[in-house]
């Protein structure tokens, strides 16, 4: 199976990814984690990647798509893999197209996991910290037994200025309009599964699993 994993922050996408690629046990293509092996490991990309990450710019498209190019290149992607974090533009949508057809290699599907903005909202905004002993919790899925007070110490919970609605809706906002080309660009390709993130977790990757079979 050889799908990309998309969806907004707060979506989850993190914990699909895990348990598609043991499921379906192909490779997990994160260009995040692969940026930080190549830096580690010297590779040539990896340390152009970091001149441009030291200099705290963006690393360009063509760094970043000859990374995947090289890991796709390797043998245990020959039968399948989850491309996570990549592509994030239509730019390198063209550019993997172009990769899998020198490759011989064909997507399976690209998965949009979705779910409702106001619901991302109270997932992204949920978290507290306590202000004595440093434990997280979080109002929607880990909340303290009293509201506002902190299990283990009785100390005050606040909401870190990271987790605040504001930088929510910004992250949320910049998210759409970088991926929003990309969807419907796999949507015209006849790609796009689109997954109704808003269920328990073992639901969501049934869904996944079921439409994906369905596509091929
Ligand atoms: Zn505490």
């Amino acid at each position: 199976m050889k799908i990309i994993l998309m969806g907004p922050p707060g979506a989850g996408k993190g914990t699909q990814a895990e348990v598609l690629v043991q499921k379906l046990s192909i490779p997990h293509i994160s260009t995040g984690d692969m940026f930080r092996a190549a830096i580690k490991n010297q590779t040539a990309l990896g340390v152009k990647a970091k001149e441009y990450m030291d200099a705290g710019g963006l690393v360009p498209d063509e760094v970043t798509i000859g990374i995947v190019e090289e890991r796709l290149s390797q043998p245990d992607c020959l039968a399948g893999f989850l491309l996570d974090g990549f592509p994030r533009t239509v730019t390198q949508a063209d550019a993997l197209a172009k990769i899998l057809h020198q490759l011989g290699l064909k997507l399976d599907g690209v998965v949009n996991i979705e779910v409702d903005q106001e619901k991302l909202i109270a997932r992204l905004t949920g978290r507290r910290v306590c202000r004595q002993c440093g434990a997280t919790y979080h109002v929607l899925f880990n909340p303290p037994t009293q509201e506002g007070v902190c299990d283990k110490c009785g100390g005050e919970l606040y909401q870190r200025s990271d987790d605040s609605e504001a930088t929510a809706r910004n992250r949320l906002a910049v998210y759409n309009q970088q991926t929003e080309p990309l969807i419907a660009y796999y949507r015209t390709e006849g790609l796009l599964v689109e997954i109704n993130g808003d269920q328990p977790i073992e639901q969501v990757l049934d869904d996944i699993l079921a439409s994906l079979r369905n596509s091929l």
